[in-house]
């Protein structure tokens, strides 16, 4: 391979080879995917999962997966649980290597009372108001607490006290002694220690004073000897503050080095709007197949693949940008359209009846699994008198540019005959019901062998062979591509984000349908959703459309 053939370096990487080159880590790459508890993981973190997990894996190095979970108040086992779960089906392992901060709270504990010994931090009994207030701005100066000059003795027997639960809530606070002017406000006598009444999901009441992140996530990097610290950008204006602390303590010390998060257009990726979605019922819970969550995209059907190659596709940059949501589902396409069974569905099906087909008679007719794979192999597809087809294949009155069926019409039904509209029969309110069609024996297979052409081809679904389904097509949940421009996402919902057809027909191989995501010919990709698909019902979701139809859809509801 030479120079030009190279794969683009991304700047992590590049920081990674010079290290290895001056033996910085002794050729160690060591990362941490840190997610807190308190939600479900959302695209946003695939992409810092893939690239945690990605880095370690192509330098030969190891990726911890580490529950930062330092805040009782918000974390639950339940987000602990499916983060496990997500972080696994993205294809990711972190062997031995599960951590939780919370095991490190007796080791941060010594190092707090290391800093108080060393004189570098103080017992503070200014409120929260209070220490943002006097914290200056910008532009000002914080001013210095009043309780700055207690001896260190009086710090550490206040610490202490405050650890046995001789304060209230908010009464006390232990603050790292640092500079109340420093240019940089994260460095103005930062927070250390908390003190909250609260129950953790995994120490129970052994604690009521808390670590602040800052502190706690350079220590919970030290202690695991991670190399490459990597977050995102808004940690910026901390990574003073991160080194601060681990100079201070003389420790092990990882770099911090920071990417540009992922953004989405027409997608919410906050956490904390997110679970708003799930608590108020906007939504059908964090995996509904509309939410941007890991498990939202998984029982759409979106596959580990299809978000990897999404991830990878995007690099790494120092440069915040909004992607649009168009690659990540082109990504699936692209992954689906080598991969995905191909199967027929009819969604909204409208009944055809071959008047010259021998009644009760069944064919089997030849179909192919994927022309994509021809190792995909093929099925057969039973034929029968009595046929589904779309409703949106037939119009009475077509205009010049449809090709599919209408009266007097020819068209091939897939894998199957020709077949001839002859008569339109419609119930007394002037519906169309039925079609009666005549079929070319001749054609058996999809081809005349006069040489006659057709140009439309329909989707079909023999009518006694058929396999009843509820079948849901989704939209964006949002009909702003900036849902929150004005803080109000909520209003900007799309309200017809979700269409459900409670009455299609599919071929006989989906009775049991396996669980992977199949493409109905002509109408997307499909998955089984195990959730609804209960006391005998089978539900299918629509994970993307075959192509990108947003702009049609945005003409049609006038926007
Ligand atoms: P949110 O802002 O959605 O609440 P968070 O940053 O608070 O997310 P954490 O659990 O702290 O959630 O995130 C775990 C890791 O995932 C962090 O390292 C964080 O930087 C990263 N991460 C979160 N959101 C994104 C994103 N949109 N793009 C890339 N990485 C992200
Ligand atoms: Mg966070």
């Amino acid at each position: 391979m030479n120079d030009t053939q190279k794969e683009p370096v991304n700047f992590i990487q590049k920081i990674i080879d010079d290290d290895n080159a001056s033996g910085k880590w002794d050729n160690r790459v060591h990362t941490r995917f840190p997610p807190e508890p308190n939600g479900y993981l959302h695209i946003g973190h695939a992409k810092s999962i893939c690239l945690n997990f990605g880095i370690a894996e192509k330098n030969g190095g190891k990726c911890n997966l580490r529950f930062d979970d330092t805040n009782p108040v918000k974390e639950e086992d339940e987000y602990v649980q499916s983060i496990i779960k997500d972080v696994k089906w993205l294809g990711f392992d972190w062997e031995d290597r599960l951590f939780y901060a919370s095991d490190y709270f007796d080791q941060m504990y010594e190092f707090a009372i290391q800093l108080v010994q060393d004189g570098k931090a103080y017992v503070c009994d200014l409120s929260g108001d209070e220490i943002r207030n006097t914290r200056g701005n910008l532009t000002e100066p914080g001013k210095e607490s009043p309780h700055i000059n207690r001896s260190i003795e009086e710090n550490l027997d206040l610490f202490v006290r405050m650890k046995n639960g001789e304060f209230a809530n908010g009464e006390k606070v232990l603050r790292a002694k640092i500079d109340m002017s420093h240019p940089n406000l994260n460095m103005r006598d930062p927070v250390i220690y908390r003190i909250l009444h609260a129950s953790h999901h995994r120490t129970g009441d052994k604690w009521c004073i808390y670590p602040m992140y800052d502190w706690a996530h350079g220590l919970e990097d030290s202690i695991e000897k991670i190399t490459h610290s990597i977050c995102t950008l808004e940690f910026e204006d901390h990574r003073p503050l991160y080194d601060w602390y681990l100079e201070q303590l003389g420790v092990y010390h990882p770099q911090q080095i920071e990417f540009a998060r992922l953004n989405l257009n027409f997608t919410i990726m906050s956490k904390r709007k997110l679970k708003q979605l799930v608590d108020e019922n906007h939504v059908d819970g964090w995996d509904d197949p509309r939410m941007p969550s890991i498990s939202g995209l998984r029982r759409r059907g979106y596959t580990p693949e299809s978000i990897r190659n999404f991830a990878e596709d995007l690099g790494v940059t120092k440069r915040d940008s909004i992607i649009d949501v168009i690659r990540l589902e082109n990504a699936l396409r692209e992954d689906l359209n080598k991969r995905a069974p191909r199967v027929m569905g009819v969604l909204d099906p409208l009944k055809v009846v071959i008047t010259n087909y021998p009644e009760g008679k069944t064919e089997m007719l030849e179909a192919i699994n994927n022309p994509e794979d021809n190792s995909a192999g093929k099925r057969d597809i039973p034929f029968s008198q009595e046929l589904y087809i779309e409703q949106s294949d037939f119009m009475e009155d077509p205009p010049k540019k449809f090709f599919r069926l209408g009266p007097g019409r020819e068209v091939r039904l897939r894998y199957a005959y020709f077949i001839t509209c002859q008569e339109v029969i419609k119930d007394e309110n002037g519906n169309i019901v039925e079609l009666q069609c005549t079929y070319d024996p001749k054609t058996r297979g999809g081809s005349a062998p006069d040489g006659r052409k057709v140009k439309g081809t329909l989707h079909w679904v023999s009518s006694p062979h058929a396999v009843d389904a509820e079948i849901r097509l989704y939209d964006r949940l949002f009909l702003n591509e900036n849902p929150d421009e004005d803080g109000e996402f909520l209003k900007n919902l799309n309200p017809d984000s979700c269409k459900t057809f409670s009455n299609s027909k599919c071929e006989p191989s989906l009775a049991n349908p396996e669980n992977l995501t199949y493409q109905f010919e002509r109408n997307g990709y499909f998955i089984k959703d195990e959730k609804e698909s209960i006391n005998g019902k089978l539900v299918f979701n629509r994970a993307v459309s075959l192509r990108d139809s947003w702009k049609k859809f945005l003409k049609q509801v006038g926007k």
